[in-house]
């Protein structure tokens, strides 16, 4: 029966790609990308042509967020996953804390409780939906939370913590709330992301923005003698990336798309911009969902409920697994949510990539298939 719905043209979005990530990349790069397909694709990337757009990338980030003085960007290879082991050998002393609320917070407690160099971390954990905070404490060198937890819609201002040691480091997983949401970097010492969330690129790079002090801090740990995989050096990408390198081949399409989303996200007013963009698409999801018979956002203090990736749970009479179906079949694809979450939702990208005009067609579209299927 689900077959058989077919959603008419006229209601569907110009682009039907919501997925969290990867997410929508923008025709215009891609066209952009062939452009350079003789002159940068399958060229050496110790060598200008690829040189100068890790320089425009990284130049690009740094004015999208108002980088403070002393701040830099860092890039590397292997995502955030990668990011994760990173900092766990590069950037914690001894003791963490973290603030979990979601299966990405979730990975990075893994790395830290799996290295025996490290000390037995806190974890203040929320379940999904909800939200968990740091709160100060004696000994901790290193704080960790996530300004967006992609697997649950749950986003959170970043903040100091107030009353930690002096010293302490705060770092925050950014992946998907980069880009979508306010932020003051003064508030963090680390604020890591991958590319293919909110800055429309493809996956297998990491970019984290570095305060002076955990900058400082990469060093005190490699001069400390630790044992770091070469890969996993953190050193070694802030050398490599202050001659716009990285320490070993980078994905260079990932890098070209991920610096022509930057610029054009910096041409349209910055962070700025893209965040109220952002909050138009959450304003135009949530309010159908307010209204609608059917649907109610799961993350039920507004408060919380983030603008970069919607997560909307379903009464029991629709079946939101049959609904992503439908809607795949009609071309509006990756509405599906965290797997893991196991909840009867969809789950919608808010980047400022995705035009706002689209996610209201999308709730049209979801009107369309409910009552039919
Ligand atoms: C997607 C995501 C990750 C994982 O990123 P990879 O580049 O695939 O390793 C980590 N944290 C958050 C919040 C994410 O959304």
């Amino acid at each position: 029966m689900t077959d058989s719905i077919r959603i008419p043209d006229d209601l569907k979005p110009v682009d039907g790609r919501f997925g969290s990530g990867p997410s929508k990349v923008r025709p215009e790069g891609v066209e952009a990308l062939s452009r350079v397909a003789k002159t940068f694709m399958g060229t050496s990337h110790r060598q200008k042509a690829v040189k100068e757009q890790v320089a425009r990338l990284r130049r690009g980030i740094g004015e999208f967020f108002s980088i403070p003085d002393g701040y830099e960007v860092i890039i590397s290879n292997g995502g955030t996953s990668a990011f994760w082991e990173t900092a766990t050998f590069g950037l914690i002393r001894d003791r963490a804390q973290f603030a979990e609320f979601g299966e990405f917070g979730a990975k990075f407690v893994k790395a830290v409780k799996d290295a025996p160099f490290l000390g037995e971390p806190t974890v203040h954990k929320a379940p999904g939906g909800s939200a968990a905070y740091l709160t100060a404490e004696a000994g901790v060198d290193a704080y960790a939370s996530v300004h967006n937890e992609t697997s649950t819609g749950v986003a959170v201002q970043v903040k100091r913590v107030a009353g930690a040691d002096p010293g302490a480091l705060l770092l925050t997983d950014a992946t998907s709330g980069g880009g979508s949401l306010e932020v003051d970097l003064t508030e963090t010492d680390v604020y890591y992301l991958a590319p293919q969330k909110a800055f429309g690129s493809d996956g297998g790079l990491w970019i984290a923005l570095m305060s002076p002090a955990a900058i400082e801090r990469a060093h005190e740990i490699k001069a400390s003698g630790r044992y770091i995989p070469q890969f996993l050096d953190l050193v070694t990408a802030i050398e490599q990336s202050r001659l716009e390198q990285t320490y070993n081949t980078p994905a260079l399409a990932t890098v070209f798309l991920a610096a022509e989303q930057v610029d054009w996200m910096n041409a349209q007013g910055g962070l700025g911009w893209a965040a109220k963009r952002s909050a138009e698409s959450a304003a135009a999801i949530y309010g159908w969902a307010d209204r609608s018979a059917v649907a109610t956002p799961f993350v039920t203090d507004p408060t919380l409920r983030s603008n970069a990736v919607a997560t909307i749970d379903f009464a029991d009479g629709v079946d939101a697994a049959a609904l992503a179906k439908v809607l795949r079949a009609n071309g509006i694809v990756d509405t599906e949510p965290y797997r893991k979450l196991g909840r009867n939702q969809l789950r919608v990208a808010l980047y400022p990539t995705v035009d706002p005009a689209d996610v209201e067609a999308l709730t049209r579209c979801i009107d369309y298939v409910v009552e039919r299927l």
